[in-house]
């Protein structure tokens, strides 16, 4: 944890659940240089194992988007262990990457460690190789209440020192929720009919991902979600050909 800004408390329960979650080098995880997928652009772009996604996610067999198309058959051999390197590999290839770099972690699957919890030292060695470059993700690790706050006191940590992880939430009122906990930024699904850009239960702006809503836009351009201190929510309309699964959720 050493480039990482860490309270006692963090260091505390750090030290008991290491104890408990041993690096889990089992799940492979991919790196392309120039995705393909022209929404993000050509810059270097990540999966993991889907054993990385938390049960507790609704969208789990239930309509993520990445569980359909060309994504899903790529996911499918990641996590089979066809493609992808072993986690100590992704480390070094993410620490080479050139200084300033621009780079998407997780297209498909979530943060380092299996189900609901963030493995602490696989995540501190992620945030301290990205040091010096510019990666961002998301997570739909849960990190509310009592079962969520070390994932939350790992995320804020790393929102301060480079690594931006944007917390996903299923709808709009749940982005309020995630939002209030003031530890990284926020993006929420939206339903399918959600076409422009509009605001939160409580009033937060919601604006729908420009990759989605313009021509010649992707992250490697906009790099909205790179930015840990945005107030904006970013919004996805749900896609995919589960999309109507996921709008149901995005509608609660
Ligand atoms: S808002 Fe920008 S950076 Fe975020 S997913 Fe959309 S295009 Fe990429």
């Amino acid at each position: 944890m050493s480039s990482m800004k860490t309270g006692k408390c963090f260091k505390r329960n750090l030290d008991s659940r290491s104890k408990i979650y041993t690096f889990q080098k089992y799940m492979n995880t991919h790196l392309s240089m120039k995705s393909g997928n022209e929404k993000v652009g050509r810059i270097p772009v990540s999966t993991t194992a889907a054993d990385s996604c938390p049960p507790s996610c609704p969208f789990r067999f239930n309509g993520c988007y990445a569980q359909t198309g060309p994504i899903d058959w790529h996911w499918k051999r990641v996590s089979k262990g066809i493609r992808g390197d072993s986690y100590d590999v992704f480390l070094k290839k993410i620490e080479n990457l050139p200084e300033g770099q621009l780079w998407r972690h997780n297209q498909a699957g979530d943060l380092y460690g299996k189900g609901d919890a963030i493995d602490p030292s696989a995540f501190s060695q992620l945030v301290t190789a990205n040091q010096g470059k510019r990666g961002f993700t998301y997570t739909h690790k849960p990190v509310e209440g009592q079962a969520g706050r070390l994932n939350a006191v790992m995320i804020k940590s790393a929102n301060r020192n480079g690594f931006t992880v944007s917390l996903s939430a299923n709808n709009p009122t749940h982005a309020d929720d995630l939002a209030d906990l003031k530890i990284g930024p926020v993006v929420t699904v939206l339903p399918e009919s959600q076409a422009t850009n509009t605001v939160t239960p409580k009033g937060r702006k919601i604006m729908i991902c420009p990759a989605i809503t313009k021509e010649y836009v992707s992250c490697s351009t906009c790099q909205l979600c790179q930015k840990a201190r945005r107030s904006v929510i970013v919004g996805f309309p749900s896609h995919g050909t589960r999309k109507k699964t996921a709008s149901k959720i995005a509608s609660r």
